[in-house]
């Protein structure tokens, strides 16, 4: 995740024409050899991801390749964006990446697509003719926008509902398109096939599509140039770097959210660059009586203030757990609710959160915490989750619906034993048993309660389930598979 520098919003007044701006923010990322990966994935797997890019930027001289989301910091995507750039660049590709602007109202229907997606109805704004005309002036706005940089031939992958009205307008400008989703749902329903409805014009004269799960590919994409590429992660960035015991225990207490221990080390970690990093911020808001003491036991969620994300579920849960879970804390962490700007729920989501919290009887809202944690460092924030998901005695994602789930990759990185609801793209990273815990029904609170209850207590189910996590992501989940499979892509669309 990388500064943005200054953005312009665009009008939100329907009436107005929209302008373009003058041109959309670019992430300046740095680039990394990817044979720096061959100390985690080994000499073999570091060299076949390195001729690979190697050849495909060889292939590929003269082109961009580009990637257009809607934000910089906050979630999966951008978590992903930066690290594929990262190598892409360090490989020689000529690897751009672009965030979209728009204003509240598109936003809101973006978002409002996004949980149709996930085959849940928000009660967002209706996808009718109105919203229509203002979702693609505010796409053709972003494409004027963009056309200034992609030249025919380029490979521009444009992802989620945010970006795919720029589709038919990068297609005309000669740009070779992707359209990579990363949402989906397993049972499609009629709000799958709302968003659908609304997004299929736009998407039609895609060169190819990007699913996380081959179930979430609609049928009307049949015979279409389709990848299923499953996200992955970065064992060398500042989020998935390991850590010390001292130095989380000190980078916690350092930021408030554990008790001073006794022989705690500095708040520093290593900045991607080399240099030492320094954890200085605090949260912006948070709901806590006094830091959870350094030696208690530890349930951490970290997640955007969504309601999928159900943070409010893992709450209620927690406080119905009764005494099984005395003694344990429970921390939901997400990002500043100002500092995501393509997520319009965020400050309402954690405000409901808030308001729970406060209604908690006193012996159990001395034991839960709310922490909003500060984004204007993206690498300051991604260690302070680092922290967190290293001192974790249980990490849990009881969403509702789940892309793909990339906190959960983390925690089981980490060698974490995870409870998560089997939905979506967890259910790819997670065998029930052998990599954590999976939970059938995602709204039962109780199953939840007496799963992660049985890993605070059981040290050796824990520390299994915590191996084999560990095991399962360095053979699936790390970067280097996920570039392999997008190089191929780029080479197929581009038809070199
Ligand atoms: N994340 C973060 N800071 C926060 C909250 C979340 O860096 O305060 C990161 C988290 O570590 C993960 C990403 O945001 O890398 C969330 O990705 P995931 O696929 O779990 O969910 P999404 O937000 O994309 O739905």
């Amino acid at each position: 995740m990388t500064d943005t520098g200054t953005r312009q919003p665009l009008t939100n007044h329907p009436q107005e024409p929209i302008t373009a701006p003058p041109g959309l923010p670019e992430a300046h990322v740095t680039g990394a050899d990817p044979l720096l990966l061959s100390d985690t994935v080994g000499p073999a797997r570091a060299g076949e991801l390195e001729t690979a890019l190697r050849k495909a930027g060889e292939a590929l001289v003269g082109r961009r390749i580009i990637d257009v989301n809607s934000t910089m910091n906050g979630g999966g995507v951008a978590e992903m964006l930066h690290r594929l750039q990262r190598y892409s660049r360090g490989a020689g590709l000529d690897a751009r990446w672009f965030t979209m602007q728009g204003d509240p109202a598109f936003f809101a229907l973006t978002k409002q697509l996004h949980h149709l997606l996930h085959g849940t109805d928000a009660s967002g704004p209706p996808l009718d003719r109105d919203g229509a005309e203002h979702y693609g002036a505010v796409c053709e706005a972003n494409a004027r926008a963009l056309l200034g940089v992609v030249r025919p031939g380029d490979v521009v992958t444009l992802h989620d509902p945010q970006a795919a009205g720029l589709v038919p307008h990068l297609r005309r400008a000669g740009a070779k398109v992707i359209w990579r989703c990363h949402i989906g749902t397993d049972d499609p329903n009629l709000y799958t096939d709302q968003a659908w409805t609304f997004l299929r014009p736009w998407l039609e004269t895609a060169d190819a599509y990007v699913f996380s799960r081959e179930r979430y590919v609609p049928g009307w994409l049949a015979g279409r140039r389709v990848a299923v590429i499953q996200p992955s992660i970065d064992p060398l960035s500042v989020k998935n770097q390991p850590l010390a015991s001292s130095a989380a225990a000190a980078i916690l207490s350092r930021v408030g959210l554990r008790a001073p221990a006794d022989r705690n080390g500095a708040a520093i970690y290593r900045r991607l660059d080399g240099s030492v990093g320094r954890v200085r911020r605090t949260p912006s808001s948070l709901c806590s009586a006094s830091p959870p003491p350094a030696d208690a036991p530890l349930i951490v969620q970290v997640s955007r203030w969504d309601p999928l994300k159900d943070m409010a579920g893992v709450l209620t849960s927690f406080a119905e757990a009764g005494g099984s879970l005395d003694g344990a804390h429970l921390a939901l962490v997400g990002p500043d609710v100002t500092g995501v700007t393509d997520d319009p729920e965020g400050g309402r989501v954690f405000a409901e959160c808030a308001a729970l919290w406060h209604q908690l009887p006193d012996r159990v809202r001395t034991r839960a915490h709310l922490f909003c944690l500060p984004m204007a460092d993206a690498e300051e924030n991604a260690v302070i989750v680092n922290a967190l998901q290293c001192s974790a005695a249980v990490v849990t994602q009881k969403s509702l619906a789940e892309g793909f789930g990339l906190t959960v990759t983390e925690a089981m990185w980490k060698g974490r034993p995870v409870v998560a609801s089997a939905v979506g793209g967890i259910r790819d990273q997670i065998e029930h048993g052998v990599h954590g815990i999976l939970l059938d029904d995602p709204r039962d609170s109780g199953s939840f309660a007496v799963q992660t209850s049985t890993l605070v207590g059981d040290h050796d189910l824990a520390g299994a389930l915590g191996a084999g996590a560990r095991r399962r992501v360095q053979e699936n989940f790390l970067d280097d598979r996920q570039l392999l499979q997008q190089t191929s892509l780029y080479r197929s669309v581009a038809d070199v």
